[in-house]
């Protein structure tokens, strides 16, 4: 029977995702169709050696004197059939003269090696072995075709597998130093913290930090930068134990995860040796010596924090006040561990009063029908509840509010990375900021640091700033600011209009955009007065050149008026509810079908572009008469207000008698037009208050 390949084999190759598993198929498939016992993969290593790495039907003692062996890859039939880059089949194992002793002993009667992958990127071969059963005299051809093409599949998933760990290498590992990253960092101590409860073994973390960095990268260029943080990452690497971990934080920062540190004692021989080892030069441009002194600051768990963010945060404030110190001493190539004396005054781990999870809710723009970004707003669980900032915030002090804000960045951060990976999509986060945590002194750098760990571009992060009072003109804020803007990081202020004057501020710091508190807008469709407010924001913000984003467009009246009103960006019920993390990719999808819902009050619709035009038309009779022309006056807008006060009569009047002043103030702009514009006002009064009551009665 002419041999050919199971269709629905191929299907479950197709679908298996993982490696081994996909192996043991295709091997058991190009077995078959020569009717072998089984196949073993060879795997190019590097050094130009082979290594059997992967075993489909073979028996186990063949098995277990191959896996893991490694010989040159000209050797054997296997090297043979990778050097000429054809099949080579071996009938008669034992005779042949590149039969390995050892593998003849095992039982092996013949084989088929079939080099795996094009010329230019061979990654092995796929042995195919007879040991039961008996080798035909030739294969015959449609059944080797067949086998090439399982070759060739094979090589398709090796490459795909390379590919994904190069991929995930490179989420997780910094570039230049091959050094793990922030992120993986932080996994590992979590799990590591994890599996260290309980048990007598402390964990150390240690931060470094290099003081004279710069002056290297400036003198010498960045290339020799680079040659001394690669020098660094291997002085760190040599010094670990088994199962420790070093991680470039990002610039010259570097930590240490030291495990089984059961006490300060063995800590502090430890951070002895590291200082030894990084008070050496480093040699940089072929051997010119340069000094860089660092800074080392450690945290022991436990003791100094309960958490991996505590305890990176115990052991950051140490390599502080050891850069202080080295900057009044005198011994410049001394590399201080501030853990001392001083360890015994680090400050308690901070503690929230439940466990931080984030929900998220989208800012959309109405105009473009589309998600900008999404708001990451804070709940604690404790005891199964889920409990809101509303309640929460006002219980914390400052530190704990701090402590808030990095927790919700990084985590906000995260899961942007996430939705932007899975779905293609490009959409941002803010995170909300209290007044104090922005007046702290190395605010800009974690931010600057959170997003180099996520390695998420600044402009997809806005910080929301909610002031109360006077909290924003301290020196120190306002310098904070200018440097997270220069960051490239978008600031908002949050909730204009609900407390102090935020206005006077934004005329002095580097604002990208103001949050108008829902108050304004909750009931826009039935307070007409509101309609003002909203405007004169806009106005504002336009003039300003800020984004405005409007807040609470809980129904779809609000939407309508706002929609006419031509603002973009709205926050509110009406378009999402704030939710979680992983719900967020689901929402984006349903968004992207989103049209404005239908009017639910078109007389108050109405109202809104009437007051649009009129606004228009007000503005330049006042600013530049001379360019006013009828063209400008928006009749259908006027005639839309008409039809919709078909109901309502006294309005209708008032409507049309405005209409009039409106047309003749436009013709003739050259004239004296105050009286005109009083009594236009006046009418426009009691227009508002008769829709008013017309609304209230309905
Ligand atoms: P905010 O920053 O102005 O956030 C908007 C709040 O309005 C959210 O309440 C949101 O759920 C709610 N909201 C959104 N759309 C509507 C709507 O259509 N109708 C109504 N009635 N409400 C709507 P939430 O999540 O309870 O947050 C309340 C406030 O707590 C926030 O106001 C913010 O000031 C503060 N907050 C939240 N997360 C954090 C945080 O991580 N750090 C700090 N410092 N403050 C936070
Ligand atoms: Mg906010
Ligand atoms: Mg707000």
């Amino acid at each position: 029977m002419r041999p050919s390949i199971d269709l629905d084999m191929l299907r479950r190759l197709a679908a298996e995702p993982e490696f081994g598993r996909f192996f043991q198929l295709a091997a058991a498939e190009g077995a078959r169709v020569v009717d072998a016992d089984g196949a073993a993969l060879i795997q190019c290593i590097d050094d130009k050696r082979l290594e059997y790495r992967f075993f489909q039907g073979l028996p186990l003692r063949y098995e277990q004197l191959a896996v893991g062996f490694s010989f040159p890859d000209h050797q054997g039939t296997a090297g043979r059939a990778l050097h000429e880059g054809v099949p080579i089949f071996t009938p008669d194992y034992a005779g042949s003269p590149q039969a390995m002793p050892a593998f003849v002993a095992t039982g092996l009667q013949g084989n088929l090696v079939v080099p795996v992958g094009p010329r230019d990127d061979r990654r092995g071969v796929l042995a195919i072995a007879w040991f039961t059963k008996t080798p035909p005299l030739a294969p015959r051809p449609e059944a080797l075709d067949i086998v090439l093409l399982i070759a060739d599949l094979i090589y398709g998933a090796m490459y795909r597998q390379s590919l994904e760990h190069d991929l995930e290498q490179q989420a997780r590992h910094d570039p230049l130093t091959g050094l793990p990253n922030r992120r993986h960092l932080y996994a590992n101590l979590q799990r590591i913290l994890a599996q260290t409860q309980g048990s007598p073994d402390g964990v150390a973390v240690a931060i470094i930090d290099l003081d004279g960095f710069k002056p290297v990268n400036d003198t010498f260029g960045h290339e020799a930068g680079d040659q001394v943080l690669q020098q660094l990452a291997a002085r760190l690497k040599s010094g670990l134990r088994d199962g420790d971990l070093v991680a470039r934080l990002g610039g010259d920062e570097f930590a240490l995860i030291l495990r089984k540190v059961p006490d300060r004692g063995t800590l502090e021989g430890l951070l002895e040796r590291l200082c030894g080892a990084l008070g050496m030069h480093y040699l940089i441009q072929g051997g010119t010596p340069v000094s860089c002194p660092a800074s080392i600051g450690a945290a022991l768990y436990p003791g100094h924090g309960e958490g991996a963010e505590t305890l990176m945060r115990s052991a950051d404030a140490a390599m502080y006040r050891a850069k202080r110190r080295r900057q009044t001493d005198t011994g410049a190539w001394e590399v201080h561990a501030a853990f001392d004396a001083e360890a015994t005054s680090l400050p308690a781990p901070v503690r929230l009063p439940g466990r931080v999870e984030v929900h998220y809710q989208p800012v959309f723009d109405i105009q473009r029908a589309g998600a900008t970004r999404f708001e990451a707003l804070a709940r604690l669980r404790r005891q199964g509840k889920l409990i809101s900032p509303l309640e929460f915030l006002p219980g914390l002090g400052p530190r704990q509010r701090r402590h808030l804000f990095s927790a919700v960045m990084e985590a906000a951060l995260e899961a942007q990375r996430e939705w932007n990976c899975l779905g293609g999509h490009c959409v941002g986060v803010s995170v909300n900021i209290d007044p104090e945590s922005l007046a702290e002194a190395d605010i800009a750098k974690a931010i600057a640091d959170a997003l180099g760990a996520m390695q998420a571009q600044p402009a997809q992060l806005t910080l929301e700033i909610l002031e109360r009072g006077e909290f924003l003109s301290p020196d120190v804020t306002r310098r904070n600011l200018l440097e997270i803007s220069a960051l490239g990081v978008r600031l908002a202020i949050d909730d204009l209009g609900s407390a102090y004057s935020s206005l006077l501020r934004l005329r002095s710091l580097p604002i990208d955009e103001i949050k108008m508190d829902q108050t304004f807008v909750r009931e826009i469709a039935t307070r007409l007065q509101d309609i003002a407010f909203v405007h004169s924001v806009q106005n504002l913000a336009s003039s300003l050149q800020v984004d405005l984003v409007v807040e609470g467009a809980e129904s779809a009246d609000v939407l309508n008026m706002l929609h006419v009103l031509g603002v973009r960006e709205v926050q509110g019920y009406a378009i999402a509810r704030p939710c979680p993390s992983d719900e967020v990719p689901e929402l984006l999808h349903q968004l992207r079908a989103w049209t404005l819902p239908p009017h639910g009050n078109p007389l108050a619709a109405a109202y809104a572009r009437q007051q649009m035009t009129e606004s228009h038309v007000l503005g330049l009779l006042q600013i530049a008469p001379a360019h006013l022309s009828p063209a400008l006056l928006d009749d259908a807008a006027l005639d839309d207000l008409e039809t919709a006060l078909a109901d309502v009569p006294d309005a209708r009047r008032l409507h049309r008698q405005q209409r009039i002043i409106l047309h003749d103030l436009v013709r003739h702009h050259d004239l004296d037009n105050r009286l005109p514009i009083l009594r236009y006002r006046a009418l426009g009064a009691r227009l508002r208050r008769c829709l008013i009551a017309a609304m209230g009665a309905a």
